[in-house]
């Protein structure tokens, strides 16, 4: 497995904190929380060794990468009911294959527009991110 020690998403810790919380391992990524939530249910999917480019993985990898964001996804809809889950994958600094998903709902924040990377506006309390955490699971 291949892993940067200075990468959040491969050493967990105080880098991944700086902006998630881990929900749990899927077959080949591991689903976060993305502490910033002014989209409400807003994840992310990390795949789990440290590459750059989803054009570097096998087909069979890649397939089960796209699973796992499914998964997450269905669970997102079923948890929060948002009207649309925008999908973002960039990593122009932090070069560890991943995907944003974001819930939009109709007639709210950045509705009908392309989503702020971290608006750094809303934070919850660790018992909000809890619950949060426990509906994800519960639909996962
Ligand atoms: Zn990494």
């Amino acid at each position: 497995m291949m892993i940067d020690n200075n990468c959040g998403y491969c050493v967990g810790g105080e880098p991944l904190a700086k902006f998630g919380i881990k929900i749990c391992d899927l077959e080949v990524s591991q689903l976060i929380l993305f502490k910033e939530q002014s989209h409400p249910g807003r994840c992310i999917v990390a795949y789990k060794d440290h590459i750059s480019e989803i054009v570097d993985i096998s087909d069979e990898e890649r397939n089960a990468f796209f699973a796992d964001v499914n998964r997450a996804s269905k669970a997102i809809h079923k948890a929060f009911n948002p009207d649309k889950v925008n999908y973002g994958a960039y990593g122009d600094t932090g070069c560890h294959l991943h995907m944003h998903l974001v819930p939009k709902y109709k007639d709210e924040y950045e509705w009908g527009g392309v989503f702020e990377m971290n608006p750094g506006k809303t934070f919850l309390t660790d018992d909000e991110y809890q619950e949060m955490i426990e509906k994800i699971k519960a639909n996962l």
